[in-house]
């Protein structure tokens, strides 16, 4: 029968050298991580740190198949472009939307941190992506990082490379509960000996939060406003719980009666009612995962508390909300928005403590 067999030990995908150019001025490329998120692509470059910080988008020139532009500069394209020219976000969903411009992107990527120099010894590459990407997917990830020049390639989970980022124990035979609220995706995991013993991934995250601040404004003001606009709003002034001083925003949009341009003044209260029923939904699905985890490591995670990261984690007073509902402590890791890469990076430092939390790609046929 078919079975799905982790791979007992580290073996790197290797890229055949002959496909390298000698470059004289230095033999080895150096080491990248990569955080391909929903929301926001991160890359680090070891020795040097973050180099890249810039949205998921992409542009492709459709006549040509070339990247037009990456990063800020598409996402100021999109739904702006000419017919030939497509700006979109290719994992949003969590899952990738667009094989060929994930590719794309990578390749980018790749080249980009390297200075766009090829070296004799491609990078050694560690690529965190979403858990909704599927095995066919991760593959498809992985050849387009050999294509772009790597030696070694490992993938691993968003949620395992932040956790590691944020520097928790997630190989000890210990329960660590973390929360990465990201733009497209939110996932929930248990995490002990370097692996995932309960998870849940939910799209309720940062883009349903704009969306629900758009339909909200709709509702309770007749205005039509921008993703864009929610998005600013929810930074600005967001919080989930009451604070000690309230919080306003002029927001600008449309009438929907007259068709002309009105300015409402938003409020922290009106933020937090419009995403009332999406933590609601969000800490449903963290009592599910609590409810799926052994209770030896439950204890742990009433010990040690949750820690959250992703951009999600910086709404005001989540921390707080979920401690009062869930009554565990609740932590979120230094520099929320850069947990994943920074984790990604710790890997490619040595790839073999975290062998359990790579992606596991081979399907073998077993005798059994
Ligand atoms: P992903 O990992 O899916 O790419 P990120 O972790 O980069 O996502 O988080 C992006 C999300 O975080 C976006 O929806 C963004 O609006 C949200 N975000 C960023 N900063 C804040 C903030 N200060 N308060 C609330 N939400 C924020
Ligand atoms: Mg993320």
């Amino acid at each position: 029968m078919l079975r799905v067999r982790r791979r007992p030990t580290v073996a790197p995908l290797q890229k055949p050298m002959a496909r390298q150019r000698f470059s004289r001025s230095s033999l080895f490329s150096s080491d990248i991580g990569i955080d391909l998120g929903t929301a926001n692509t991160l890359v680090y470059v070891r020795g040097r740190g973050i180099v890249i910080n810039e949205p998921s988008v992409v542009a492709m020139n459709d006549k040509t198949g070339q990247v037009v532009a990456v990063g800020k500069e598409a996402k100021v394209m999109m739904g702006k472009t000419p017919p030939h020219i497509r700006a979109v976000r290719p994992l949003s969903h969590g899952v990738i939307s667009d094989f060929e411009v994930t590719e794309e992107l990578l390749a980018y990527l790749i080249n980009k941190a390297q200075g766009g120099r090829s070296r004799l010894l491609g990078p050694r590459v560690v690529i965190g992506v979403p858990t909704g990407v599927t095995n066919v997917e991760s593959r498809a990830v992985r050849d387009a990082a050999l294509t772009a020049g790597a030696r070694e390639v490992y993938i691993m989970e968003e949620p395992m490379a932040g956790a590691i980022g944020a520097k928790l124990p997630i190989t000890e035979p210990v329960g660590t509960m973390v929360l990465d609220i990201g733009g497209g995706t939110t996932d929930i995991a248990v995490l002990a000996l370097g692996g995932s013993v309960a998870s849940k991934s939910s799209h309720v995250a940062g883009d349903r939060f704009n969306e629900n601040i758009v339909d909200f404004v709709r509702s309770e003001f007749q205005l039509a406003i921008g993703e864009r606009t929610a998005e600013d709003t929810k930074i600005a002034i967001g919080a989930v719980m009451e604070l000690p001083e309230a919080l306003e925003r002029p927001v600008r949009g449309r009438d929907l009666a007259t068709g002309l341009p009105r300015e409402i003044i938003l409020t922290d209260t009106h933020v937090r009612e419009a995403l009332a029923p999406a933590l609601d939904t969000l800490m449903e699905a963290m009592k599910e995962v609590i409810e799926a985890t052994p209770p030896e490591l439950l204890s742990d995670v009433l010990q040690h508390g949750v820690t959250v990261f992703g951009g999600g984690a910086l709404l005001r007073g989540l921390p707080e909300l979920l401690a009062k509902m869930l009554g565990v402590p609740v932590h979120v890791a230094a520099d929320p928005l850069t947990a994943v890469v920074r984790g990604t990076g710790i890997v490619t430092e040595d790839p073999r403590p975290w062998g359990e939390a790579f992606m596991h790609e081979e399907a073998i046929l077993s005798q059994s």
